[in-house]
């Protein structure tokens, strides 16, 4: 095997390259458009319009309105900003938050941030295939419960979570309902019109937008405490100078996705298929780890029997692969992923794990060099 001097990229949940498009439409703001928005002469309100057209793009690609964004620094901030601001409004006390155990560590950390001041939190298992059940969200819930947050669709092995039953549920109880929706939005389509969603997280860089901003939607009627405080932006809900270029680089990635989203996910879908297809067949002790259809277009995500993820991904990149494992390296030692041992995959299929996402800009021959590169690899390691 040599080193390629092409790079093959299936690590879209990770990130994903600033559409062409967007990063044209980005340069004016980092250009002469350079006002500070919030400011009264012209220079400001070309970029004030700038940040407005992006909203009322974003707004309607969700089925939102223009006021239920807020532009924030990404997925990060809106999930702590969403969980922290239900939290604060009860003192920390007395309150009680439903989660899943496979959530973003966005969500999850904060969860255990929350426990600390004093919140209960409810970790709800999830399916072998890492479906939430909206029967166990609706039992779940108690007087003190102030939120449920589950996540649209899962970033390590591509799930999607009934939204609709479990926003059913939500307001059947009379619960604030959260949802990061950082790996769904701008993949499948979502309408916020038709779901009990009362907030909603994406990010700009998960599709196709630049890195270091996103949105939180907040329903109109819900009052929300600020998180990051400061000046009156953003309805005085979220201080700081706005991310002009960014935000118009998510609204113009927004309006290429709402466009472009059913066409490239059957493309993908595609990729995705044939990808899970050769991998499952060719290579024996492989196993699929997810659902096989309520999964989103291009994730794939699979165990290899005696085999370490971690060397495996070492060995894709020395051959210009790049992709990412069901563990992280954290503090020196491996800890198999929270998402592979809550959907039941023992210590070692979740360490032999590795994840490809992929978009329509991977091609048939793409996953083919992908598919009889791990084959090698993986006959390789097993006769060490
Ligand atoms: C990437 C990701 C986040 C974090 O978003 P950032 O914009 O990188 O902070 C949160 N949740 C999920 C599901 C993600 O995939």
């Amino acid at each position: 095997m040599s080193m390629s001097d092409t790079i093959i990229y299936m690590d879209h949940a990770a990130t994903t390259p600033v559409h062409p498009e967007v990063q044209e439409v980005m340069k004016p703001y980092m250009d002469d458009q350079y006002g500070n928005p919030s400011a009264i002469y012209r220079l400001a309100a070309s970029a004030a319009k700038a940040v407005s057209l992006a909203r009322t793009r974003t707004a309607s690609v969700l089925g939102a309105r223009p006021e239920e964004i807020y532009f924030t620094s990404g997925g990060s901030e809106s999930d702590n900003w969403a969980l922290f601001s239900v939290c604060e409004a009860r003192g920390f006390k007395d309150c009680h938050i439903i989660t899943s155990r496979i959530e973003h560590h966005a969500v999850m950390n904060t969860c255990r941030r929350l426990e600390r001041l004093g919140v209960r939190v409810t970790y709800l298992p999830v399916s072998e295939t890492g479906l939430v059940d909206p029967a166990q969200v609706r039992e779940a819930v108690c007087p003190e419960t102030v939120l449920i947050s589950v996540m649209y669709a899962n970033n390590e092995i591509g799930t999607i979570e009934p939204i609709a039953e479990i926003g059913e549920a939500a307001r059947e109880k009379q619960v604030l309902f959260h949802t990061d929706a950082v790996q769904a939005v701008g993949h499948i389509p979502i309408d916020l019109m038709n779901l009990h969603v009362d907030m909603m997280s994406a990010s700009a860089h998960k599709l196709g937008g630049p890195k270091g901003v996103g949105m939180l939607y907040v329903r109109k009627g819900i009052s929300v405490y600020p998180f990051i405080h400061g000046g009156a932006q953003e309805r005085g809900r979220r201080a700081g100078t706005l991310n002009v270029p960014g935000i118009v680089g998510f609204g113009e990635a927004m309006r290429i996705a709402g466009e472009s989203m059913q066409r490239s996910g059957e493309v993908t879908v595609k990729l995705r298929d044939r990808l899970t297809e050769r991998l499952l067949n060719e290579i024996p002790g492989s196993r699929l780890n997810g659902a096989q259809d309520t999964r989103l277009p291009g994730n794939v995500n699979i165990s290899f029997e005696g085999i370490e993820g971690e060397t495996l991904l070492i060995m894709l990149d020395q051959a210009g692969i790049c992709a990412s494992g069901g563990s992280a390296c954290s503090t020196g030692a491996i800890a198999p992923s929270h998402v592979l041992t809550a959907i039941g995959r023992s210590e070692s299929e979740a360490r032999g794990s590795v994840r490809f996402t992929l978009s329509d800009s991977n091609t048939p021959d793409e996953v083919d060099r992908v598919a009889d590169t791990v084959k090698e690899i993986t006959e390789r390691l097993r006769n060490i």
